[in-house]
């Protein structure tokens, strides 16, 4: 619970306009306002580079003023103040405009020469000079009350905001001292417990917020922030800590494994011996399904790993026992593929309950939203009769109204965003919680799946199958004609050869702004890297989000485009995407895998787990526009036979920028790990932690999973110990609020309000 002063609105201490630009920026409260970190510092001597500024950016740029003038214009009239700074090369103007020269004096004053200050505006040129128009401005020392102020202040870092248009930094960094001034050490409670604070040498609470937001010295600024983000990392961990002890008290119902059962029928029939890897994980997974504690696990294995054949090993375990299995794929196409998939392992086995199904064989039934009244209504009750030993569908299928006989098993695919609510969701369904496996093939650093997915246990499949040939990458300048030509002529080549290849486009029509259009795992937070009108010093920070000046390519114009080519003169090319109704998608999914169509234009919806093993080729058009990880699931669609494949990622990115780096990395490795960590180390602000778990105020700011596994690990043995000591944390005021906090903002917010 945050202290009265805390929760004071910020209007009721600075004043409704102030407190109306810090609103948009999500700051409500006084709490909120002190926990607004800067995101840099400056030095004063440090200027920017003004010969890299662009028209038309937002920018703060730290300068010295050269020389400032105030002119009467005769031909308008009114009066006009020319400033020139410096970064001690390159020069911008500063022009202010004004009815009379004598509302110019208090900017002229100001602006004396030599000084340095803060300038924030939109860079414009005018006869060729670069300008800011009316920049708000801060004069670092002016505003010191004397002159030793002055000198200290002038050498004091400067905290740079994250800020807006609308309120710059130093108004921000004015209203945080305003509201940070008068708050006390028992007015901001410390999550950390004095005696780990005392261990760590680390400052309290209040004495960090004050070196964060009022540093003497860089070393200020750096030992706050670390206090900070070890709190960031000790709350999260404690929260996790919390969540591991109470799962430990829950009861699941034993599935003992048999020797006589699906599950031996099913091993006795697999087209392909089992991988070690796939061995050893169905071993773990065994082993806690026998348990009478609920199976918490997450699979982790790189596409074409063969997490399906695991799956439905345990599932069959499970069957053996009594229980049913239900698996949640994260689309529509996924869920019948994977029906298609698992029929087709199991053969016979598949068909209990009907004429000629083999002994102790089982029915799988898909459950999905699509199906009609009547296809629906025999599912369900195939559900709840027990007669299906295996339910596919998408989420829904834990929804209320679909009822089980005996649900022993829940296996999520894909879906390395299925939070921590979901599986709280699941863990209240029943009496008796189901075991969980979570299935993902996105490598997930062993940091982050500490944090995010910190209540799991962790199995990893390294091996893939045997026989599978190398996936070759290349990036294709869209620009460049002759390559552009050579591509299509490669498609054509790998048709005549009888092989498939997809064609993956960023938009479906050239209405549509989505990236992704479908619930599938995707990263499209990431691919809209915007600055959002936010103010920077450093604009290498930038990221080049503008809008390209060619539109997108698009499902049904790159279709049109393709039947124009010659190169794939009579060569039969289909269609797919989210917006297709489910029928429509298996048509294509089908016509596509037995050829008829070989080319299969699409969108992101075949990203994860579509399996078409005559795929070998794939061209990803606007390919800068998806994230690293999407494009590495993409990719994962070929190359999933003995066939060598080609994934060739056309751009339009230009030499040198973080988009091209980023498909470079994938030419450059097909291991998902290594681009996992690639991909954490490129992203600007975009936080993977904050992202997945939640948003607003309790996700994380300062920590950041690759950088900071040292803090996380030793949180997570300091949250451990407490914990242990200490489960409910009735000793620890402060930080039982606080994880209450990051697991539940609603709920905080009521406990605020009651
Ligand atoms: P993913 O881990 O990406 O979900 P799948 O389970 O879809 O991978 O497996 C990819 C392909 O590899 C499927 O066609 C599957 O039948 C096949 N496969 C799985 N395990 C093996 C194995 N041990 N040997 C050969 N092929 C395998
Ligand atoms: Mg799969």
């Amino acid at each position: 619970m945050n202290s009265p002063r805390l929760a004071e609105p910020l209007k009721a201490v600075l004043g409704a306009r102030t407190a109306g630009g810090l609103r948009k920026l999500g700051l409500e409260s006084v709490g909120d306002l002190v926990r607004h970190y800067p995101r840099r510092y400056g030095a004063p001597g440090e200027m920017t580079d003004i010969g890299a500024l662009r028209v038309g950016e937002h920018v703060t740029v730290m300068a010295q003023v050269r020389s400032s003038q105030v002119r009467t214009m005769r031909s308008r009239g009114g009066a006009m103040l020319e400033a020139i700074v410096t970064d001690g090369s390159a020069t911008l103007q500063l022009t202010f405009f004004a009815k009379r020269a004598g509302v110019l004096r208090m900017h002229e004053d100001k602006l004396r020469a030599g000084r340095t200050g803060l300038f924030t505006g939109t860079v414009g040129e005018y006869r060729g000079r670069r300008q800011l128009t009316h920049p708000d401005y801060l004069i670092v020392g002016v505003d010191a009350a004397s002159e030793d102020e002055a000198v200290l202040e002038a050498s004091r870092p400067i905290p740079i905001y994250p800020a807006s248009a609308a309120v710059p930094t130093w108004r921000i960094g004015r209203s945080v001292r305003t509201v940070l001034d008068p708050l006390t050490a028992t007015d901001v409670a410390d999550p950390i417990p004095d005696a780990l604070l005392a261990e760590r040498n680390l400052p309290g609470l209040r004495e960090a917020l004050q070196l964060v937001h009022v540093p003497d010295t860089d070393d200020d600024w750096k030992r706050g922030r670390d206090r900070l983000r070890f709190e960031e990392a000790f709350v999260l961990q404690t929260a996790l800590a919390r969540r591991r002890a109470s799962h430990a008290e829950l009861r699941a119902t034993p599935r003992a494994a048999r020797s006589d059962g699906l599950a031996a029928a099913l091993d006795a029939q697999l087209p392909f011996p089992l991988t070690d890897a796939q061995v050893a994980v169905g071993k773990e997974i065994a082993a806690d399904l026998e348990r009478d504690r609920p199976m918490l696990r997450l699979l982790q294995g790189d596409v074409g790993a063969g997490k399906t054949v695991v799956a439905l090993r345990a599932m069959a375990q499970v069957i053996d026992a009594g229980g049913q299995a239900a698996l949640l794929a994260p689309t529509e196409v996924l869920a019948a593929q994977h029906v298609r998939s698992l029929r087709h392992l199991m053969g016979s086995l598949a068909d209990g309950g009907m004429l000629g199904g083999a002994d102790g064989a089982t029915r799988i039934t898909l459950l999905t939203g699509s199906l009609g009244t009547k296809a629906r209504r025999q599912a369900l009750g195939e559900a709840a009769s027990g007669a299906a030993g295996i339910i596919v569908g998408t989420h829904a299928l834990l929804s209320e109204g679909v009822q089980y006989a005996d649900l022993g098993l829940v296996v999520v695919d894909e879906q390395h965003r299925f939070g921590v609510e979901q599986r709280d969701a699941l863990r209240e369904r029943g009496e008796k919680p189901p075991h969980t496996l979570v299935m993902t093939a996105t490598p997930i650093p062993r940091t982050v799946a500490m944090t995010v997915f910190g209540d799991l246990e962790t199995s990893v499949l390294a091996q893939r199958p045997a026989g599978r040939a190398e996936i070759t990458t290349h990036l294709v300048p869209a620009d460049n004609a002759p390559w552009m030509a050579r591509t299509w002529q490669r498609v054509r080549e790998e048709v005549e050869a009888g092989r498939r290849v997809y064609v993956v486009c960023p938009r479906i029509d050239d209405d549509a702004a989505v990236v992704s259009d479908d619930a599938v795992v995707s990263d499209d937070a990431e691919v809209e890297t915007s600055v959002d009108g936010e103010i920077t010093l450093d604009i290498a920070d930038a990221v080049v989000a503008n809008e390209p000046d060619v539109p997108l390519a698009s499902v049904t114009g790159t279709v049109e485009m393709l039947r124009q080519r010659p190169e794939l003169e009579g060569i039969s090319i289909g269609t797919m995407h989210g917006r297709l109704a489910a029928d429509d998608k298996e048509a294509a999914m089908s016509a596509f895998a037995r050829g008829d169509t070989p080319v299969l234009v699409s969108t992101t919806v075949i990203e994860v787990g579509v399996d078409v093993p005559e795929a070998t080729m794939m061209v990803v058009l606007d390919a800068e526009r998806f994230g690293i990880s999407q494009l590495h699931q993409l990719r994962g669609r070929v190359g999933r036979s003995d066939l060598a494949s080609l994934c060739l990622l056309v751009t339009r990115a230009e030499d040198g920028t973080v988009a091209q780096e980023r498909l470079q990395a994938l030419a450059d490795t097909a291991d998902g790990f290594v681009l996992a960590e690639k991909d954490l180390e490129l992203r600007r602000e975009g936080d993977v932690l904050g992202a997945a778990q939640s948003g607003g105020r309790s996700s994380l700011r300062l920590l950041r999973a690759v950088r900071d596994a040292d803090v996380i690990d030793a949180a997570r043995v300091a949250a451990g110990a407490v914990i242990d000591a200490d489960p409910e944390l009735s000793a620890h005021p402060a930080l039982a609020s606080a994880v209450s906090e990051w697991l539940d903002p609603e709920r905080e917010a009521f406990l605020e309000r009651g």
